[in-house]
């Protein structure tokens, strides 16, 4: 039997608690700014599924944010692949009964000028950043409609609202998620489900590792220049954003309590870009 002093430490330990009892899937959580919304949401109460390419690194992501295993699940799922989307969002809600938040966040990067990129390479962004968030965002909001309520936030960028050379398709991409969240918000008010989107600046995850020497070989300068002219400089501070930064973010969009906040994009980039 419980006892009234571990209700009282359960009680304790929740309070405060901003996503007690939700539901959240975030795409792309295996690591970067994904893993770390997990984490963060797994701290503030809610049950993750930690959906992402490979089977080994989420059921590894998933161990690290719940070692208990109880508000985590590893789901291996490629967002551009309509089968694999349906039939995982339809697992997560067989195994938890309700989808409260989606994070669409998972994306990747191709650098080259737009006179020489190629034409496969556009298509696989498009395919990750765009496709990807409208066959998840289409599948949640089945359940969202029947359950009526949910926020859906989509990852752009400072690349939403800015142009930066050789980025044609992410710019592209970021610039359109605005748009797919202002639909979402429009015809899901009526659902009680939000949609917005966060924009960072750069964050050291892996994606941004691999830009800096790819871009100085483009440009023809060094990794330290293209971190402090490229990356850093429109700052206020010559700092990075954190994933810490965009985790808290995600946590504040999801656990706003009404439709008055819906429709937005909201920049986290040191000042790079304001709006
Ligand atoms: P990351 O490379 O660390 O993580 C991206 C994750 O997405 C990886 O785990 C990868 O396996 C996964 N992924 C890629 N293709 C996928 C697919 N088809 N299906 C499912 N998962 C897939 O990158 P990150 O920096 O954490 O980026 C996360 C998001 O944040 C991206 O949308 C990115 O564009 C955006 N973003 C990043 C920065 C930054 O500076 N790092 C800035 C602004 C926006």
């Amino acid at each position: 039997m419980t006892s009234h002093f571990e209700i009282a430490d359960r009680e304790a330990m929740n309070a405060g608690r901003r996503l007690l009892g939700k539901v959240a899937v975030v795409t792309g959580a295996a690591g970067g700014i994904g893993k770390e919304i997990a984490l963060t949401f797994i701290r503030e109460g809610a049950t993750v599924v930690v959906a992402d390419l490979d089977r080994d690194r989420t059921a590894a992501a998933a161990r690290d944010i719940d070692p208990s295993g109880e508000r985590a699940l590893g789901l291996t799922m490629d967002v551009t692949n309509e089968e694999q989307v349906e039939a995982g969002m339809s697992r997560v809600v067989e195994a938890f009964g309700s989808l409260d938040i989606l994070v669409s966040n998972a994306g990747i990067q191709i650098v080259a000028p737009l006179v020489e990129f190629e034409f496969a390479k556009w298509k696989t962004m498009m395919g990750i950043h765009l496709d990807g968030a409208f066959l998840t965002t289409r599948a949640a909001l089945r359940q969202m409609y029947r359950q009526k309520g949910g926020s859906i936030i989509y990852m752009g960028s400072v690349h939403s609202k800015e142009a930066s050379p050789l980025k044609a398709p992410y710019v592209t991409a970021k610039h359109g998620l605005i748009g797919l969240a202002k639909v979402v918000a429009r015809e899901g008010a009526a659902h009680g489900v939000r949609a917005n989107v966060i924009c960072p600046g750069f964050v050291r995850t892996p994606l941004v590792e691999k830009q800096i020497p790819e871009q100085a070989r483009e440009l023809g300068i060094s990794e330290a220049e293209v971190v402090r002219t490229m990356m850093l400089r429109e700052t206020v501070d010559g700092e990075f954003t954190t994933v810490s930064d965009v985790a808290e973010t995600a946590t504040f969009i999801a656990a706003f309590p009404s439709n008055a906040l819906t429709g937005q994009s909201i920049v986290v980039s040191h000042g790079w870009f304001m709006q």
